[in-house]
């Protein structure tokens, strides 16, 4: 054995987060009842904000 637990010791524990049936990403909290990416199950509004995309030649891409 080695001390302490390994990485892969923590992959047995359930799920935190499931699909998303608005944004279709693996964000959707279960316990709390919201996504992480889009808001979905707390707000009506797609959350978003600035810094999620780059700009490229000071453009903002999407
Ligand atoms: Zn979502």
């Amino acid at each position: 054995m080695v001390k302490g637990t390994t990485s892969m010791g923590k992959h047995s524990r359930g799920y935190t987060h499931i699909r998303c049936r608005r944004c279709g990403r693996n964000s959707f909290n279960v316990a709390k009842g919201y996504c992480a990416a889009c808001g979905f199950g707390r707000s009506r509004r797609i959350r978003r904000y600035s810094w999620q995309s780059k700009k490229v030649n000071k453009v903002r891409v999407i």
